[in-house]
C-alpha cells in the first residue's frame, strides 16, 4: 500500500521522541527501539512501530516529498469558507491537525460470541450465521501479508467475545505478530478480565477498541441482557490507565434512544479521554430482536462526527464502516469532510468476510483487498489527504 511517511526523530527525552514530518513535528512514545537523533522511524497512533535505515527512508521520502506539499495545499482550499456545520467541522479538523489521516487494518478472526447484544448479528442466538475461527498461524499469516505485502502499519483483532481464545492462546497471538511484524496492534475482543489485557500490554498489545455502545444506562441494561453499564465504563478506564490506546464510543440511533442522548453519547467519550472516537450509525440486522428497527441517516451520522470535532477540536475521529454503509457512495467522502481523520480497511479473508455479519450489506467486502486500497488512496489524494502520523 506504501501509504506511510517515515518521519525523522529530532528530540529524545526517556522514552519520548519529537519526530519531524517535511516540518511538521510530532510526539511519539518508543516502547521498543533503541533510537538516536537522527534516526528514521515510522510512528502509528503516538507510537514508534519501526525503525528503518537513512536509505530506504529516503526512498520513501522521495516519492512522499513531490506530492506532500500539494496534498496539504488541496486540503486546505477545501476547507476554505465553510459553509454549513459539516464544512465548519472539516476547517476545524484541518487547523487544529493538519492533513494526516490515519489508516488501520481490521482483521475479523473470529465471529463466535457468547453474548446476546440485541442489535448485533454475531449474538449468539443468531443460528443462521455460518461461525468460524482463525488460529494463531492464520492470524499471522493475514497480519504478515498485510504488513509486509500491503505495507498496513496498524492492525485492529477483533472478534466477539470468544472463550476459545484462552489466555494463553491470545498471549501467543500478540507476541508471535509484535515480536515478528512492526505494527501497532490494537485488540477488538470484549470484555475480557482486565488481568488478561494487563498480560496482552506485557505482550506488545498497544490499543484496545471497547464501545460503551450508549451512555443511556437503561437502554445499554435492555440490549446487552446480563452486563451493567459501570463495568463497561470502568473496563475502559482501567484499560487506558494500563497505558492503552483506546479507541472508544457508540452505537447511534438505537431504537429508544433521543437526541439527548446521543449528545451525552459524544460527551461520555470526551469524558473518557479517548486516543480515538470510534462511534457509529446502528444498522438493524434481520436475525436480531431489533430487525425491524429503522437505520438512522447519513445526516445525523455527519451531524454526529461535526459535533463531536467542533466539541472536541483535537480529537481523532474515525469514519467507521456502518457509516460507510449508510451511504455506499459517499459515506466515507463525507464523513472525512464532516471533521473525521482516520479510517479502516477491512483485511479479513474475502472467505470470511460476508460470514462477519454484524449488521448485513457491510461497505467495501465486496470488493477485493487491493481494489479497496486503491480507492481509498484515490479517495485521500483528492481530499488532500496525508498519512502522517497524528502523535499523542
Ligand atoms: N465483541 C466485541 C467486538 C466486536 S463488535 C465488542 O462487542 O466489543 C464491534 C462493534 O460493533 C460493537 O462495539 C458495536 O458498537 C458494533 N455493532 C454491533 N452491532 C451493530 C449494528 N447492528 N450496527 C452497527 N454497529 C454494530
Ligand atoms: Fe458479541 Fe460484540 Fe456482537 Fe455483542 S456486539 S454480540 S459482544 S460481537
Amino acid at each position: 500500500m506504501c501509504y506511510a511517511i517515515p518521519g525523522k526523530v529530532i528530540e529524545i527525552k526517556d522514552s519520548f521522541v519529537t519526530i519531524d514530518y517535511f516540518g511538521e513535528r510530532r510526539k511519539a512514545k518508543n516502547d521498543f527501539y533503541k533510537l538516536s537523533l537522527g534516526d528514521y522511524i515510522y510512528a502509528q497512533g503516538g507510537f514508534v512501530i519501526q525503525k528503518i535505515s537513512p536509505q530506504e527512508a529516503e526512498e520513501t521520502l522521495q516519492l512522499w516529498r513531490k506530492i506532500f506539499f500539494k496534498l496539504q495545499k488541496r486540503d486546505l482550499k477545501l476547507t476554505e469558507r465553510p459553509k454549513n456545520l459539516y464544512r465548519i467541522a472539516n476547517s476545524i479538523r484541518q487547523k487544529k491537525l493538519g492533513n494526516s489521516c490515519c489508516i488501520h487494518g481490521i482483521l475479523e478472526f473470529s465471529n463466535y460470541c457468547r453474548n446476546d447484544c440485541f442489535y448485533c448479528g454475531l449474538r449468539k442466538s443468531n443460528y443462521k450465521i455460518r461461525r468460524y475461527r482463525m488460529d494463531t498461524e492464520e492470524i499471522f499469516k493475514n497480519c504478515k501479508y498485510a504488513v509486509e505485502e500491503l505495507n498496513f502499519k496498524a492492525i485492529v483483532l477483533q472478534s466477539g467475545e470468544d472463550l476459545w481464545y484462552t489466555e494463553e492462546k491470545l498471549e501467543e497471538i500478540v507476541k508471535k505478530i509484535v515480536r515478528e511484524l512492526p505494527v501497532l496492534l490494537i485488540l477488538s475482543i470484549g470484555e475480557r478480565d482486565l488481568k488478561l489485557y494487563e498480560d496482552l500490554y506485557r505482550e506488545g498489545a498497544r490499543g484496545v477498541l471497547l464501545r460503551f455502545e450508549t451512555s443511556n444506562k437503561k437502554l445499554y441494561e435492555k440490549y446487552r441482557p446480563y452486563h451493567h453499564f459501570e463495568d463497561r465504563i470502568n473496563l475502559i478506564k482501567n484499560l487506558k490507565d494500563l497505558g492503552y490506546l483506546t479507541f472508544t464510543g457508540f452505537l447511534f440511533g438505537l431504537p429508544g434512544e433521543s437526541k439527548k442522548d446521543i449528545l451525552n453519547d459524544i460527551r461520555l467519550t470526551g469524558d473518557l479521554n479517548p486516543d480515538m472516537f470510534s462511534f457509529g450509525p446502528f444498522i438493524p440486522h434481520h436475525h436480531t430482536p431489533l430487525a425491524e428497527a429503522t437505520p438512522p441517516t447519513l445526516e445525523l451520522a455527519l451531524d454526529t462526527i461535526a459535533r463531536t470535532r467542533i466539541m472536541y477540536p483535537e480529537s481523532r475521529i474515525l469514519v467507521t464502516t456502518s457509516l460507510e454503509t449508510l451511504d455506499k457512495k459517499n459515506g466515507l467522502r463525507e464523513g472525512l469532510l464532516s471533521g473525521a481523520n482516520s479510517l479502516m480497511i477491512n483485511i479479513t479473508p474475502e472467505e470470511y468476510r460476508k460470514d462477519y455479519e454484524i449488521y448485513p450489506g457491510r461497505a467495501g467486502i465486496e470488493l477485493s483487498l487491493k481494489e479497496r486500497i486503491n480507492s481509498v488512496i484515490e479517495l485521500l489524494n483528492s481530499l488532500g489527504r496525508a498519512p502522517t502520523d497524528l502523535g499523542i
